[in-house]
């Protein structure tokens, strides 16, 4: 592999701005003595540290989040609205600090942070919207003689597990609508990136979140963290947001106590291109879906398949589109792609290019792989990848394009449902008949026609197959943290 030209250094202007937030929060020293070191993934050097909390203490901050639930349970729907109204105010009024923090920890690009703020705070607001709705039902028996009420109480304790790939959105989309049905929580952030969490939760209290309520526990151990806090029978919902051979361990833990559970999993969304698509918006439909958040996100375009008539023309494209980012510092100014995570993603990702290469794909790109420190990846098309090529069948979760192409309309639904992940489809088309007829076909959750960046805090984002249960987001969301119940009023006839 030809080695790259150099990579873009950070803007010590933003570098140091967020250094200082990391100081806000109080995690630029280590507090005690077992302390999680959080690193820089532009240069591996440590950022802040956090407490390595073990299962008992993680046990403790379910008892104080269970006592803190008692009383914001029996709060009034307008009450949590307001207060999650003033977080949301919050999280927009520090959006900057927030994107520094996230571009500090995770690695994004400033751009790619700030659009992650705006996505996780709309959770917020969202919820503080839904709070004051979907608290029931009345409806008519049928046969007469009965009114149904349904009640939607809450569910109680939720237990929360977030990723590192949006440690912001993935915390608010599932805090928000546990705090608006009345649950407490407990949510443990990946390890990797627990400061933006620590900050998002810092605010809720500023915006008049009980103390105690949303409790954040930071921990080395997630295994020793699950079997504990999963066991608790105060605790009564896991939501979980990881890949799917973790969802599949807690799914097992969460049946011994009857869990409400939901799991947003891992994906391998295909992005269908058909002849009679628009090329211009399918290359930069593409472009999006791939390469937001540097190719890190469950929804990633991660088979590209492209119907013969137009695949020379959308693999140029797209080329042309990947050689021009620049790699670099999230903090670089004129930056498209900034760090992957760590270095196990990177040598994963050349793992799946050698594989790829080696099965007879053919490399459009160069300049893929770089020296450390830091743990960067360059953007690549591969072109021609054969079926069985890893890179077809796994999640890529990187900056690596793999084009495959096809001839007609039903095979390419039968190579994009070939796949025991369900989580994301894409299909590009001018024709409206087609555009629904395929997305109709698609085994998955979300389909985005002619757009590459499906997600709406107001849609139920979520999973079919092994990609998971459950939704998030929308007025589905909300129902994750709450029961239904019915009562059944008998009336007597009065005439
Ligand atoms: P991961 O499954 O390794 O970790 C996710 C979280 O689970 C982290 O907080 C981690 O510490 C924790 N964890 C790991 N083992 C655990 C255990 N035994 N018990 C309890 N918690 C445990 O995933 P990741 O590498 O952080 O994230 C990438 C994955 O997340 C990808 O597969 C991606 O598709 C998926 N993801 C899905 C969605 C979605 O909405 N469907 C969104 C973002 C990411």
């Amino acid at each position: 592999m030809s080695k790259p030209d150099t990579l873009l250094s950070p803007d010590p202007m933003f570098r140091a701005a967020a250094a200082k937030v990391v100081a806000r929060i109080g995690a630029d020293r280590a507090t005690v003595p077992n302390a999680i070191p959080v690193h820089d993934p532009h240069d591996d050097s440590v950022i802040g540290y956090v407490p390595d909390l073990d299962a008992d203490q993680a046990l403790e901050a379910v008892s104080r989040a269970d006592a803190a639930g008692r009383s914001w349970a029996a709060t009034t729907p307008r009450h949590r609205a307001d207060v999650l109204r003033r977080w949301y105010d919050l999280l927009i009024d520090n959006a900057d600090d927030i994107a520094l923090l996230i571009t500090l920890e995770m690695g994004k690009t400033l751009a790619d942070a700030r659009a992650e703020v705006t996505y996780g705070a709309d959770f917020v607001r969202w919820y503080a919207e839904e709070a004051t709705r979907h608290t029931g039902t009345v409806r008519e028996a049928p046969t007469g003689g009965a009114q149904l009420l349904t009640r939607h109480a809450p569910v109680g304790l939720a237990v929360l597990i977030t990723p590192w790939n949006f440690p912001l959105a993935m915390a608010t989309r599932k805090i928000a609508p546990a705090l608006a049905a009345g649950c407490p929580a407990v949510v443990k952030p990946a390890a990797l990136t627990p400061l933006t969490t620590l900050f998002a939760v810092q605010l809720a209290v500023e915006a008049g979140v009980p103390e105690d309520l949303v409790q954040a526990v930071t921990t080395s151990d997630a295994g020793a963290f699950s079997n504990a806090v999963l066991a608790d029978p105060r605790v009564r919902k896991v939501s979980f947001t990881g890949s799917t051979s973790v969802g599949k361990v807690l799914l097992r833990l969460a049946a011994n106590n009857v869990l409400k559970s939901s799991m947003e999993l891992g994906g391998n969304a295909p992005f269908v291109v058909f002849d009679d698509a628009d090329l211009e918006r399918a290359v930069e439909g593409a472009f999006i879906a791939k390469m937001r958040n540097g190719g890190q996100s469950c929804i990633a375009a991660n088979r590209f398949l492209v119907q013969d008539g137009i695949a020379d023309a959308f693999v140029e494209g797209l080329t042309e589109r990947l050689t021009s980012l620049r790699t670099g510092s999230g903090f670089a100014p004129g930056v498209g792609l900034g760090p992957m995570v760590d270095h196990k993603a990177v040598h994963r990702l050349q793992g799946l290019v050698d594989d790829a290469v080696g099965r007879g794909a053919k490399l459009r790109t160069d300049a893929h792989s770089y020296e450390g420190p830091g743990s960067y990846f360059g953007a690549v098309l591969l072109d021609h990848v054969p079926g069985d090529a890893e890179v077809a069948t796994t999640e890529i979760f990187g900056p690596i394009a793999a084009v495959q192409r096809f001839s007609t309309q039903e095979e390419a639904v039968a190579r994009a449902n070939d796949t025991e992940f369900g989580l994301a489809g894409y299909v590009f088309t001018e024709s409206l008949d087609r555009a629904f007829t395929v997305a109709d076909s698609l085994a998955t959750g979300i389909v985005g026609i002619n757009q590459g960046v499906p997600s709406n805090a107001a849609a139920p984002f979520g999973g079919i197959k092994e990609s998971g249960l459950g939704r998030e987001g929308s007025t589905e969301g909300l129902e994750e943290y709450q029961e239904i119940r019915f009562y059944n009023l008998a009336l007597r006839s009065t005439s």
